[in-house]
């Protein structure tokens, strides 16, 4: 019952950054907080190539229990001061209900993440928290059953919801995930929700990170949200994926010019 496309608004009154029908947002930073340092480096790396949305992840929600899981309630003060510097607002992963009131605290945005995507107490808790929700994809969830997490975030008050497309899983070994980009138009004509594209998360691989761009931009998505790192070779968490140099530049370039030309 919702005629029109929304635009969901993050950040600050006086500096809010848009999501929405009417712009192409382009969000980048760190998939992990690891230190002050690579966190500022990430976020000007991001902030030079045109981002105006800073991500990283303080809980990292890793499939291994053994690999780096976040710095936690650190990683969120880093990040706030790293808003402070940069004047990026913040989007990070909350993945405990127990956790939504620290994380909603010091980010703008809190993200659901594709392991989280169909655990109903989140994402009942962060209906509940006030601020802007980025929804990942269940990586095995159908379009509908996507949409119907984001009617358990609608159902507590909150409608300040973001869908983002990462990729599901399917049988192709080749990348991480497939990015379903058909999802972009079906959701766009199925909700008013704003939808985005995690190209980086969806092909785990550098390389893909630009043309899987470019494909987003073409098919109408409202934004990216792309891994960035200052020295990916030594980052914590999903370093093959992570740009920088060059292929930061071509991304730049990218959103630049390619909204104009479809
Ligand atoms: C992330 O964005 O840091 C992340 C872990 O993404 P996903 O939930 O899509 O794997």
């Amino acid at each position: 019952h919702h005629p029109e496309r929304s635009t969901v608004w993050v950040g600050p009154a006086e500096k809010q950054v848009p999501i929405g029908p009417e712009t192409f947002t382009f969000i980048a930073g760190p998939c992990a907080v690891e230190t002050p340092q690579q966190t500022l480096e990430a976020a000007e790396m991001a902030k030079a190539a045109g981002a105006t949305l800073l991500r990283g992840g303080a809980f990292k929600p890793r499939t291994s229990p053994y690999a780096f899981q976040g710095l936690g309630v650190r990683g969120l003060e880093i990040l706030a001061d790293v808003r402070e510097v940069t004047g990026l607002p913040v989007v990070t992963e909350v993945v405990d209900a127990r956790d939504v009131a620290v994380v909603a605290e010091h980010a703008d945005m809190l993200q659901i993440g594709t392991r989280n995507a169909a655990n109903f107490g989140l994402l009942q808790a962060v209906g509940e928290s006030g601020k802007p929700v980025l929804l990942k994809r269940g990586m095995t969830a159908t379009i509908e059953e996507w949409l119907m997490a984001a009617e358990y975030i609608a159902q507590r008050g909150n409608l300040d919801v973001v869908m983002c497309e990462r990729g599901i899983r399917t049988f192709e070994p080749a990348t991480r995930n497939t990015l379903d980009i058909s999802a972009v138009p079906v959701i766009q004509a199925t909700s008013h929700l704003p939808v985005i594209v995690d190209p980086s998360h969806a092909a785990g691989r550098k390389d893909l990170v630009v043309p899987l761009s470019r494909a987003a931009i073409a098919v109408g998505a409202d934004g990216i949200i792309v891994d960035v790192h200052p020295e990916p070779e030594t980052a914590l968490c999903d370093g093959p994926q992570a740009l920088l140099g060059n292929d930061l530049r071509a991304l730049a370039t990218a959103v630049r010019q390619l909204p104009a030309a479809v």
